[in-house]
């Protein structure tokens, strides 16, 4: 009975040629390769026939066009997809990380449609190297003998560790010394003692979690060292009966036993944070002048620039990862590199404040935020929204636990906070808010200038439909 039944129900099912003249469809097959969409048609077929096996009926021809189409809008629409950032989270790893400076983005633009001189010596008319014009960049930022940049911090630690401490490591030695309170995991599964595994190093922990000396560092130098790493905790704080060994305290007693020190910053800040209310964040200067051999850091977090990563360095040092040949499975795009070219430049005309969007939000004068607000609050005009004082945070394994003061327009929406917040992200540019004690908060801190309207319309439509 069941298998009649089955077979009457899959017998109604159209064939791939009667599904391909649905209107839908044919309109899809016109503007895409006609294959790309017969395969989802018989992808869809396939899921039908799983559902008659399991009990259910034959779908209608209009009904499978209908997902075919919807499947193909979600899956072949332009992507990513611009949105705004209300959370107030000025580096939003879910949200594309740092936004590009006006002349990173046009440095992108001019690199990315045609050729370059990425690797060619235009006076010469020979071969260069990608790395030549970063170096200096770098190097000149940093106040380092040298530079390199590759895809991004993690692939920037992986390739640094595998040429110091990897196989075929100078003298064959291995170990790697690292404080047990910064053997930390950064995010989505990247985590320091996995990287040393995966470089060939051997990771030799020192200290407690809450408390190491220098004491304890010089206490694991064997004639198997081969370098003391130390880590940012970039996303957790210690507090309470807690020590650290200096940068400085390390970096002397490498030399007094011949150990390079390598120093993973992960932000990889060089402005001074503390002009704008924050904690200090170590800069990338503090850790060159210190004489770390190495420093990493990322390109897309305080620096504001592109996904990239970042070595400062020592020159014999820098030039040992540059001739590794991971050196060539992490390297860099030209995109990235003309990207962080730029933003490096805006900090050697120590313009960066003014033209680094990270940095010109976390300058933003609370004044000049409550004034957005307040134009907000004015534009969209209901009796659910009001002002009120709230906090932006950095992030990006940043500044853990730092905030800033900012002004918020919190929304007491009619029904509930998760479905206005949804409301509002389904604007043709969604507007992404923050949930904080029963209210929908949208923070001006992280919104562009330009991005008020769509804030304000968002608003309003979301407000409409409650
Ligand atoms: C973020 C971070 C990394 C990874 O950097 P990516 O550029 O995201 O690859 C590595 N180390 C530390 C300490 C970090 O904070």
């Amino acid at each position: 009975m069941t298998n009649d039944r089955n077979n009457n129900e899959f017998r109604s099912l159209p064939s791939v040629e009667r599904l391909m003249q649905e209107p839908e469809l044919g309109g899809l097959a016109g503007a895409y390769s006609h294959a790309a969409v017969v395969s989802l048609a018989r992808q869809q077929l396939e899921a039908a026939r799983e559902a008659i096996r399991g009990g259910g009926q034959a779908p209608e021809p209009g009904q499978i066009a209908a997902v075919i189409l919807a499947r193909a809008e979600e899956g072949w629409a332009p992507w990513p997809r611009p949105l705004v950032n209300a959370t107030g989270v000025v580096i939003h790893t879910n949200l594309g990380r740092a936004p590009l400076s006006d002349a990173a983005m046009a440095a992108v633009q001019a690199a990315a449609g045609g050729y370059s001189d990425l690797e060619f010596d235009i006076q010469m008319g020979v071969r260069g190297s990608r790395q030549s014009h970063i170096s200096t960049l770098v190097a000149d930022v940093t106040g380092a003998e040298d530079g390199l940049a590759v895809n991004n911090n993690a692939s920037a630690l992986l390739l640094g560790l595998s040429a110091v401490a990897g196989p075929g490591a100078p003298g064959g030695v291995r170990e790697v010394i690292v404080s047990r309170g910064e053997g930390v995991e950064i995010g989505g599964g990247f985590r320091i003692p996995d990287v040393l595994l995966q470089s060939g190093a051997a990771l030799i922990e020192v200290g407690t979690t809450n408390r190491t000396y220098v004491s304890d560092y010089a206490a694991a130098i064997t004639e198997n060292t081969a370098a003391i790493l130390k880590v940012h905790p970039s996303n957790f704080r210690v507090t309470g009966f807690t020590h650290e060994a200096s940068l400085d305290e390390l970096v002397q007693l490498g030399r007094e036993r011949g150990v390079p020190v390598l120093n993973d910053l992960g932000s990889g800040c060089l402005l001074d944070t503390a002009q704008y209310g924050l904690a200090p964040e170590p800069t990338v200067q503090q850790s060159v002048e210190s004489g770390a051999e190495l420093s990493f850091f990322s390109g897309d977090k305080l620096i504001g620039g592109p996904q990239a990563g970042i070595v400062a360095g020592k020159s014999e040092w820098v030039g040992r990862l540059g001739r590794h040949p991971l050196a060539r499975a992490v390297r860099i795009d030209k995109m990235g590199l003309a990207a962080l070219s730029a933003t490096l430049t805006s900090y050697l005309k120590e313009t960066a404040h003014l033209e680094v969007p990270v940095w010109r939000m976390i300058a933003m004068p609370l004044d000049v935020i409550g004034k957005r607000a307040e134009a907000w609050l004015q534009a969209v005009g209901s009796p659910a929204l009001r002002l009120r004082a709230g906090e932006s945070t950095v992030g990006g394994g940043s500044l853990p636990g730092e905030t800033l003061p900012t002004t918020l327009l919190a929304v007491r929406p009619p029904g509930s906070t998760d479905a206005f917040a949804k409301r509002l992200r389904a604007a043709t540019t969604p507007v992404i808010a923050r949930i904080e004690d029963d209210e929908v908060v949208l923070d001006p801190r992280t919104v562009a200038e330009g991005e008020s309207d769509l804030v304000i319309q968002a608003l309003k439509d979301a407000l409409r439909v409650s």
